[in-house]
């Protein structure tokens, strides 16, 4: 079972109808395929990049909004197990920042990530903005992308949808599927359009992990193909 089975498998699906957009996309001949993946052209052919110091509390301009400050992030109860099987060396990478200096926060709610401050309770304040300590932790310690980090964190803006035929539909947090996704409006996160990459090649990373470079690389193409 790949990391992405698991967390459907775990997660809670939504109640969201996907089919009008979909539709809509075919309509205007913006439904991309490759394989089992059906592609929302232009959703993954908008401009990208993470960039915490527009989005970050105290960096940011009045109404932008940031994936680690302002979403709620649900975990999967493996995702859970996995952190909290690792909570000594969370704590101990955790300790410098103010919320964690007297003990450790509670971290999880009933399948979500707690914010406490106003921000995910693994979000480190830094300079450079807000920085997941999840990744840091990761990265420190030789782990795999995804050993700690949730897959909504992962996936941020890309959304993926479960087809009931099987097949999955990649899109992302755009205008015209923001409330779909649950999301705060497109307009609210200043890392979409914040550069001159598509986000399929901002995201190809994630694409690789979970169904290969050659498939990743595909949705990169079809993606800047649309763009131009
Ligand atoms: S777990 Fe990390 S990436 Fe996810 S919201 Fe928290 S700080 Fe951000």
């Amino acid at each position: 079972m790949t990391d992405l089975d698991d967390w459907l498998a775990d997660g809670d699906p939504g109640d969201a109808d996907w089919m009008p957009h979909l539709l809509g996309l075919a309509t205007r001949g913006q439904l991309g395929h490759t394989g089992r993946l059906l592609l929302d052209l232009p959703a993954l052919s908008q401009r990208w990049s993470c960039v915490p110091g527009m989005c970050s509390p105290g960096m940011r301009t009045k109404r932008a909004r940031s994936c680690c400050a302002d979403l709620e992030v649900g975990v999967s109860p493996t995702e859970e197990e996995r952190i909290r099987e690792a909570w000594t060396e969370v704590e101990a990478h955790m300790a410098d920042d103010p919320r964690w200096s007297r003990g450790a926060p509670e971290a999880f709610d009933d399948g979500t990530l707690t914010r406490p401050g106003r921000r995910c309770v693994f979000a480190k304040a830094t300079p450079d903005g807000l920085q997941c300590g999840l990744h840091q932790l990761e990265d420190a310690t030789g782990r795999a992308r995804g050993a700690l980090k949730p897959m909504p964190c992962r996936l941020f803006p890309l959304v993926i949808v479960e087809m009931d035929d099987g097949r999955f539909f990649i899109t992302a947090i755009h205008r015209r599927t923001a409330r779909l996704a649950g999301s705060r409006p497109a307009a609210a996160f200043p890392c979409l359009g914040a550069t001159s990459q598509t986000l399929a090649a901002g995201c190809e990373d994630i694409l690789t992990g979970l169904w290969g470079k050659r498939t990743a690389r595909r949705i990169v193409k079809l993606a800047e193909e649309a763009a131009s």
